[in-house]
C-alpha cells in the first residue's frame, strides 16, 4: 500500500496557511521522511517535477525505485541534497573548482543537476549506475527542502513516473503510474517549471550541458561569460551507444500512439499540411491528435487537439508538456502530430523532450 498525504497549499485564497496547516505539512514530511530512512521509496514534489526518492546511502532503498520505475540499471540516478555542506563525502572536494562553486552559488537551490566525479564508498553503487560520477543538485521546493532536511541523508531521485511515461506534474501523474508501488506519495499541487532539471558536466573550464532543462544555455552564459558552452548535439543524442549521460539513449517520454514532429518555415503551410495528414490518417481509421499551442488550437479538427501551452510564453509550454502528452494515451490516440517551437531558451529542453516523444520523427515541409 502506497501512503498518501495531501498537503495543504501555501496560501489558501491569497492569505498565508494557518500555524494549523504549516504544522500539519510538517507531521506529514516527517512520515515521509521516517518512511526514507527506513529504507522505502516516497514520491514529492519538486520545482521541476515529482521525484521518486530512496536513501542513496542503501542500495536494498535504491534498488526499489529501479523495480517500481522499470528503470534500467545502467541509467543512473541524481542525488538531492539539502544544502551544500551534504557534498562532504558524496564528492571530491577538489572537484568543486571556483568555476562549480559558482554555478552552485548561482542556481542552487534549483533545476540544474551538476556531475561530479564521486566518493565511492558512501553512495549505493546502483546510483552511478558504475560510472566514476555522481549528479547532484538542490532543489528549489519548500516541500523537496523540508524533506531532505528531516531525512537526513541525501535523497536519489528521478522522475516519479513509469519508465517510458512523462514525468509526472501532478500527484494524480505518479498515482496513476505507481501506485502500490512506492512506499509513500507527498502531495504538493502541480510543480513549477514542468521539465527536468538541466544536466551539466564541468571540464578543464568548460561546461557540457548533457540534458537541456530547466536552466537555460543562455542563463549559464551569463553566469560563467568566460566558460565556453557546449549544447548536446541531436545527432549524438539518437546514435550513440555509450553517450555521456546514460539516460539520453532512452526514448523516454513516447505516447503510446505514433508521434511527428512538423516544421517548416510558413505556419500557414504547417497547418495545412498537418490537417490534410490528419484527415488523410481518420480515413485510414486512425484515432488522430495534434499537440499545439494556443494560438493555433482553433485551426485543427481531429479527434484530441492539445494545446500545451502560449507559443508567446514558453515556460507555460515548459509547464504544460507533459501533462499533455499524457493525454493522448489517456484517449487512445494512435496518430499525433505536434507542433515545434522556436529553439530559444526553455525552448531548447521543450524541444529535446518533445524530440524523444517523437522517437525522433520529424517532418520538414
Ligand atoms: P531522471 O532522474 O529520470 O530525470 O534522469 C536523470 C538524468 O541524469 C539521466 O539522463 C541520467 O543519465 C543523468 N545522470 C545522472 N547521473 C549522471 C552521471 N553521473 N553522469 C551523467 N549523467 C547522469
Ligand atoms: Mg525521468
Amino acid at each position: 500500500m502506497t501512503n498518501y498525504w495531501k498537503l495543504h497549499a501555501p496560501s489558501v485564497d491569497g492569505r498565508a496557511a494557518s500555524n494549523q496547516m504549516k504544522s500539519d505539512n510538517e507531521e506529514m514530511i516527517a512520515a515521509a521522511a521516517s518512511l526514507l530512512r527506513h529504507g522505502q521509496t516516497v514520491a514529492f514534489p519538486t520545482e521541476t517535477v515529482y521525484g521518486l526518492g530512496a536513501d542513496a546511502t542503501n542500495s536494498a532503498a535504491v534498488n526499489l525505485i529501479f523495480t517500481a520505475k522499470g528503470r534500467p540499471s545502467d541509467n543512473p540516478l541524481i542525488v538531492h541534497i539539502a544544502e551544500p555542506s551534504q557534498l562532504e563525502g558524496l564528492v571530491s572536494t577538489a572537484a568543486v573548482t571556483p568555476m562549480v562553486q559558482r554555478l552552485m552559488d548561482t542556481f542552487w537551490p534549483g533545476p540544474l543537476t551538476i556531475v561530479l566525479p564521486a566518493v565511492a564508498e558512501r553512495l549505493s553503487p546502483l546510483v552511478t549506475a558504475g560510472l566514476s560520477t555522481v549528479g547532484i543538485r538542490i532543489p528549489d521546493h519548500p516541500v523537496a527542502l523540508q524533506l531532505l532536511r528531516a531525512a537526513k541523508c541525501p535523497v536519489a531521485a528521478p522522475s516519479a513516473n513509469s519508465s517510458g511515461k512523462p514525468s509526472p506534474t501532478l500527484a494524480s501523474h505518479v498515482r496513476e503510474d505507481l501506485d502500490g508501488r512506492i512506499g509513500g506519495l507527498l502531495d504538493g499541487g502541480q510543480t513549477g517549471v514542468g521539465l527536468e532539471s538541466t544536466v551539466i558536466e564541468c571540464k578543464n573550464g568548460d561546461i557540457y550541458i548533457l540534458r537541456p532543462g530547466g536552466v537555460t544555455g543562455e542563463q549559464l552564459e551569463e553566469a560563467l561569460p568566460q566558460a565556453r558552452i557546449h549544447a548536446p548535439q541531436h545527432e549524438m543524442i539518437s546514435q550513440a551507444d555509450r553517450p555521456r549521460s546514460p539516460g539520453i539513449k532512452y526514448t523516454h517520454y513516447a505516447p503510446q500512439g505514433r508521434m511527428q514532429l512538423i516544421e517548416g518555415n510558413s505556419h500557414e503551410q504547417i497547418a495545412l499540411w498537418i490537417q490534410q495528414d490528419l484527415n488523410a490518417a481518420k480515413a485510414r481509421g486512425e484515432t488522430t491528435g495534434i499537440l499545439t499551442f494556443d494560438e493555433y488550437e482553433p485551426l485543427y479538427q481531429a479527434d484530441l487537439v492539445i494545446s500545451c501551452g502560449k507559443l508567446a510564453y514558453p515556460q507555460s509550454i515548459a509547464h504544460g508538456l507533459y501533462a499533455a502528452l499524457r493525454r493522448f494515451d489517456e484517449a487512445s490516440i494512435s496518430y499525433i502530430l505536434a507542433e515545434t517551437c522556436p529553439e530559444e531558451g526553455i525552448g531548447h529542453a521543450i524541444m529535446n523532450r518533445l524530440r524523444k516523444a517523437a522517437g525522433n520523427q520529424l517532418v520538414r515541409i
